[in-house]
């Protein structure tokens, strides 16, 4: 196996269109890089997420926004539940509707899992780094847990309230966010990727 190639630019672009989740991935990688883009700031379009796995969606939005010329990261994320064959896993957002009602796709969650024992699910994340000429490396992080009914917790987004990640009391809607932000599924693949290609 070859080396992973490191960044060495001083311009990455972000391959989101999302000002909040931009802001979170510049401040994570802020020491490692002079200067932040955005797929948003360029005006590129944004691609069709028609993979078939998070690894896949990630590598699709990075190599489009890298066709731009500038070294591209891009990320894609979800809740795995394998007593639902892996449902919702990349369709985690699409599960909310228009609407973005996770009350509703928490509850479909549970819906399914009615007569179900396991109810082990882990949050996952995949970073992939394209660069113009075709190059990606991707990583992919991931948080183990179980879920938990009624949600619990005002914090977070997405299906945080129903996740009680392994060997914690709370759930990542009970939790400081603080505390979510070194144990979760982003912050296992940031370190994974700094580790490969920003150190
Ligand atoms: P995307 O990667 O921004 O498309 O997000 C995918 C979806 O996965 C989000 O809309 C959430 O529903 C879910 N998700 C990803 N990460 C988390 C998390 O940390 N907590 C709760 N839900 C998450």
């Amino acid at each position: 196996m070859s080396a992973p190639r490191r960044f060495t630019g001083d311009t990455l672009v972000i391959a989101s269109h999302n000002k909040g989740k931009v802001r979170e991935i510049a401040d994570l990688l802020g020491p490692y890089v002079a200067n932040f883009t955005s797929a948003g700031e360029l005006g590129l379009p944004e691609p069709e997420e028609t993979g078939t796995s998070f690894i896949a969606n990630a590598e699709l939005k990075a190599k489009a926004a890298a066709a731009a010329g500038h070294v591209a990261l891009a990320d894609d994320s979800g809740l795995v539940v394998p007593a639902l064959n892996g449902d919702p896993g990349i369709y985690s957002a699409r599960w909310a509707g228009p609407a973005k009602d996770f009350a509703m796709a928490m509850q479909k969650v549970e819906d399914g899992l009615a007569e179900k024992t396991d109810r082990s699910a882990y949050f996952v994340c995949a970073l992939s780094l394209a660069w113009p000429d075709g190059h990606v490396e991707t990583v992919e992080g991931r948080c183990y847990g179980t879920l938990v009914w009624p949600p619990r917790g005002p914090h977070g987004f997405g299906y945080d309230p129903m996740f009680l990640p392994d060997g914690h009391g709370l759930t990542f809607g009970e939790m400081d966010q603080t505390r979510k932000h070194e144990m979760s599924h982003r912050a296992d693949a940031f370190r994974q990727l700094v580790e490969r290609c920003f150190r």
